[in-house]
């Protein structure tokens, strides 16, 4: 088990070098003709060639062995609780398990599973700043797990979502596993979330557990949420005509889904893409849920997405990566001067039948992690979840 951190760990200079390819997150350019990544305080200073930038000083060297360099990996839809456990499926240590999946940042749609969790106004609006500033204080294995996503209830007001994000919270759980279930009265809530800078996400399709409800496409349009949660349903998807009028009908991010129908995902993915949108299109994993913790759940979607899909993998890793990081506003996701210094460094798996990275990719096989990195700082050497990857990056000083 990797050390859980403190949130801002002061980091030196980093340098990534003989790296063979360069995934960089941004679906304008998903590869970028450089060798090396110079970083320093966690943050990406200088992308290129090693000759060219000024490596001096660094306490961190990384060869990449002539491997991939993408950036972290984003989980658009995960139901953390505290700490790094979850109570869903009863496992400690699953958001370490994501890091060995080469998972960077995870975005939560609501502590939903907390046990007893609370219902009335004042008590949705205590858990969600409660669990924003526990994940904001603990990181596990380094993980961002951006948390505090209040599942909106009968009776909020428009002061409510005020206080919440004066307190700290950007994010609404996914609408629709609370009380609000009618299009109207959840438009009223998230447009006052939006006033105020909190972003969000609305559940789509057949409800996920008992107890829960259908929203359909007409719900989702009225509501209006930032994020077209799991438009494949979590588990259970739309019609496909409904999905396509989600796709045509809004601009919103449309958000596909490990835990759902995957004949409805590639629908999706294959109607963004008729509209020319394939930047509208992000990954979660919907997980810890019914069908359990998912620590290959990115990867998996990345390589299913791309050999069935029909789309080129450096297109899907960016699926997962810079689409993920502009539609939610993060500073990670792309490599570029100025982010995040948050990388997973990636060889096809031994023995797969591609002939590299992407082709393995293309072919339906997840690559072999050999290294993460987050804010500048090695986190995990070779991943104990993927398949081996053939060839892996080595920290050399
Ligand atoms: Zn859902």
């Amino acid at each position: 088990m990797a050390t859980p951190q403190a949130a801002a760990a002061p980091t030196g200079k980093l340098v990534i070098r003989d790296i063979g390819l360069l995934l960089s997150g941004d679906l304008r350019q998903p590869i970028l003709d450089a060798d090396a990544i110079l970083c320093d305080g966690g943050r990406i200073l200088a992308v290129g060639r090693l000759k060219d930038l000024d490596v001096g000083g660094a306490r961190t060297v990384v060869s990449a062995k002539g491997t991939a360099v993408a950036p972290g990996l984003i989980d658009s839809h995960v139901h953390p609780v505290f700490g790094d456990w979850t109570p869903r499926q009863q496992q400690m240590n699953w958001i370490d398990s994501y890091l060995n999946g080469g998972v960077t940042t995870m975005i939560s749609a609501g502590e939903v599973h907390l046990p007893g969790r609370p219902k009335d106004v004042i008590g949705v609006k205590a858990l969600a700043i409660t669990a924003q500033r526990a994940f904001d204080a603990f990181r596990p294995g380094g993980v961002k797990v951006l948390a505090g996503a209040p599942v909106i209830e009968k009776g909020m007001v428009e002061s409510d979502f005020k206080e919440l994000a004066q307190a700290g919270v950007k994010l609404l759980g996914e609408v629709g596993l609370g009380g609000v279930k009618t299009g109207e009265e959840a438009k009223a809530m998230v447009g006052w979330a939006r006033k105020y800078g909190i972003q969000s996400t609305i559940h789509t399709g057949g409800p996920s557990i008992p107890g829960s409800g259908l929203i359909d496409k007409d719900v989702v349009l009225e509501a209006d949420a930032d994020v077209i949660g799991h438009i494949n349903g979590g588990h259970t998807a739309l019609p496909l005509d409904q999905i396509r009028a989600l796709c045509e009908q809004c601009a919103r991010s449309i958000e596909i889904v490990h835990n759902g129908n995957e004949a409805a995902a590639l629908y999706a993915l294959r109607t963004a893409r008729e509209l020319n949108q394939l930047e509208r299109v992000i990954l979660g994993t919907d997980s810890p849920a019914g069908s359990g913790v998912q620590p290959l759940g990115i990867l998996r979607m990345i390589a299913m997405l791309s050999a069935l899909g029909e789309v080129p993998a450096e297109l899907a890793f960016c699926f997962a990566t810079g689409n993920t990081a502009r539609q939610r506003k993060l500073d990670s996701g792309i490599i570029e001067p100025g982010r995040a210094a948050d990388f997973v460094i990636m060889d096809r798996a031994q023995h797969t039948a591609g002939k590299d990275l992407l082709d393995s990719v293309r072919k339906g096989d997840i690559p072999g992690v050999s290294m993460v990195i987050i804010d500048g700082q090695v986190r995990v050497g070779r991943s104990r979840n993927t398949p081996p990857a053939e060839t892996v990056a080595e920290v050399m000083g």
